[in-house]
């Protein structure tokens, strides 16, 4: 068969989570927490499916769940949005992000990623018979290089993709920074894809920024939400995409052909346990800050340096005083011995690969962050 991706390979996260099975290693890799999501969340799970909503929900997602997910976005961002033309619930931020590229992005369009960039972005550009035009993030800080992205505009430019908090650097976008794309987007008549999966785990008492909250970006973006971050719930593949009336009823025109719906028992789940706790969302952050003090305290007399996380769960090591190995080789070697898994950051770009930094997940158990950390600090 002639490949339509003919340079894409199995993901990272299916490589390295498959090399610590095979080495019973520490598996700091994959993104996805080892600990349960709440008792009443798991409870509502049960009660959804013994209650009987085991069929076909509506297209664009449950109304009920619509419904509390415009309570939330009110709520925590103070954004108004319409349940009915500007909500959808997906399976997954993947497929989202992925429709949403669909929708939009005609052959031959060009679709600023801004490297290192989480790997499903440009696959999907080019599967719509777009151009990813990658471009960097700025040196150490990972700061968006707005002469760069200016520069890589052209006639053909049709989206940009942002992703705050970020995925692998654990950065996160200032408002200035977005007021800096909204000027863009509007001059240039962008689209905006914005990865928001991680919104609620911002921490050292930021907020979060959301493109929803700029009326120049709200009116030409899709943004992109993940259950599986907010309620530690990866396996159960659901989220959901805000974007206005217009680009909504594209979105669905292609998600009821690659997936038609998510899944009706999760999503009643969610609306119950919503209900009951509406705040639930905002404790998150504490949790994880915790964690992320934990495993960068005991990494302390470690010779990695520590880059800082200000959102996401996870963090980058930097190991360039250790090994001048590249960041692939090293991973692969930690998994076999002493045995813990990471992923390299080479790997989100494109060309010019930074070297010399491996992303650690620290949504994990505190026992196994202290083993973990134990670990490399033996390195
Ligand atoms: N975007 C980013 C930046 C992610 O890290 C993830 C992680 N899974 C996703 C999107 C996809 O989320 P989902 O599992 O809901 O498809
Ligand atoms: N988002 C998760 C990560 O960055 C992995 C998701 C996946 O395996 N596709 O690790």
């Amino acid at each position: 068969i002639k490949s339509k991706l003919p340079t894409t390979g199995t993901t990272i996260f299916t490589r390295m989570s498959a090399l610590a099975a095979q080495y019973d290693a520490l598996n700091l890799s994959q993104g996805y927490p080892d600990f349960d999501p709440p008792q009443a969340l798991l409870e509502a799970m049960s009660r959804a499916i013994k209650e009987g909503n085991n069929q076909y929900a509506p297209m664009a997602g449950l109304p009920a769940l619509r419904e509390q997910l415009a309570g939330q976005l009110a709520l925590h961002r103070n954004v108004n949005c319409n349940p009915d033309t500007e909500i959808t619930i997906v399976p997954g931020a993947t497929e989202g992000i992925y429709c949403s590229i669909m929708a939009s992005v005609h052959s031959g369009d060009e679709v600023i990623v801004l490297d290192p960039c989480y790997d499903s972005y440009a696959p999907a550009i080019h599967m719509a018979g777009g151009r990813a035009i990658h471009v960097a993030l700025q040196g150490d800080s990972f700061a968006p290089d707005w002469a760069a992205i200016e520069a890589a505009l052209s006639p053909r430019s049709r989206m940009i993709v942002i992703n705050s908090p970020h995925n692998p650097t654990g950065t996160t976008w200032s408002e200035a920074d977005l007021q800096t794309l909204e000027k863009l987007a509007q001059q240039h008549n962008l689209l905006v894809c914005s990865d928001e999966v991680y919104e609620h785990l911002v921490y050292d008492g930021q907020q979060h920024h959301s493109v929803l909250q700029r009326p120049g970006l709200r009116e030409r973006a899709f943004a992109h939400f993940s259950f599986g971050k907010t309620f530690s719930v990866t396996g159960w593949k659901t989220g959901y995409c805000v974007a206005p009336p217009a680009l909504t009823a594209e979105l669905r025109k292609v998600h009821q052909f690659v997936a038609f719906v998510a899944v009706t028992p999760v999503q009643q789940a969610i609306a119950d346990f919503l209900t009951s706790d509406p705040g639930y969302p905002a404790t998150l952050a504490d949790t994880y800050q915790r964690r992320r003090d934990l495993f960068c305290h005991a990494l302390e007399p470690s010779r990695f340096t520590l880059r800082p996380s200000q959102g996401t769960y996870f963090q980058l090591l930097d190991y360039s005083a250790i090994s001048d190995l590249p960041d692939r080789q090293l991973s692969e070697e930690w998994t076999r011995s002493p045995g813990i898994a990471s992923i390299p950051v080479s790997v989100f770009y494109q060309r010019a690969p930074r070297q010399g930094l491996l992303r650690f997940c620290f949504a994990k158990r505190d026992e196994v962050l202290l083993e973990a950390a134990e670990m490399l600090c033996k390195i």
